[in-house]
């Protein structure tokens, strides 16, 4: 009787285990969604050319000291999907643009300081909260697809609204809006490249260095 109890026990004990491993495998880390991540942590697949850490961008200065896309771990999860969802049809993301520290916003208004193109630091930018992603499709081989004008083009060209546009241009703007607006980002009217991450409100504006950052999501998991 009493081995059969002992028996019984260590059943339960090894089933209980197996059931706590199943329900959180080892590797599945259990992010804050508020956490700053580096979105190599979350999908090294996504492709990044972060124009603001060269002289690839329309103030032609480097402000980032590191090219990084770093996103809300809500926001990354998110486009994480899109990349995974956009894979099967043999197309991929490539970022130009994540969260922006304030101080860099300060900078970049100090350069241009005309909220035409740049937000006011006053109000900050939703990529000062790390909940809004600029970026375009590639395909297989890593290369753009044709969309309607440059990163930080500023004419009506770039309006989603814009229909004067050869049909494929047309067609690869509409998938990558149907991509990302499948897994809850909201597409930007004035720019074809620009996406918010569902609840962006919710997030406070930051100033946290990307040095700061952890490039690995193993020990971020803690709320900022
Ligand atoms: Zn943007």
């Amino acid at each position: 009787m009493q081995v059969s109890r002992i028996q019984f026990l260590f059943t339960f004990v090894v089933a209980l285990t197996i059931a706590l491993f199943l329900h959180n495998p080892v590797g599945a880390v259990q992010l804050n969604p508020t956490v700053l991540v580096d979105i190599r942590s979350i999908n090294p697949r996504i492709a990044l050319d972060i124009r603001y850490a060269t002289t690839n961008n329309f103030v032609k200065q480097k402000l980032y000291p590191e090219a990084r896309c770093i996103l809300r771990a809500a926001a990354a999860q998110q486009l994480s999907q899109v990349q995974t969802a956009l894979e099967a049809q043999g197309l991929g993301l490539k970022v130009y643009d994540c969260y922006r520290p304030l101080a860099i916003q300060r900078a970049l208004w100090a350069i241009k300081p005309d909220d035409r193109f740049v937000a006011n630091p006053a109000y900050g930018s939703r990529h000062n909260r790390g909940m809004a992603v600029d970026l375009t499709l590639v395909d297989r081989a890593g290369n753009e697809l044709p969309m309607p004008t440059g990163f930080d083009d500023f004419s009506d060209r770039a309006s989603r609204s814009y229909k004067n546009l050869p049909a494929n241009v047309l067609k690869n703007r509409q998938t990558l809006e149907d991509a990302m607006v499948k897994a809850g980002f909201i597409p930007l009217s004035t720019e074809w490249w620009h996406f918010d991450a569902k609840g962006w409100q919710n997030y406070a504006i930051r100033d946290i260095p990307f040095s700061t950052i952890p490039s690995t999501a193993l020990n971020n998991s803690t709320a900022k």
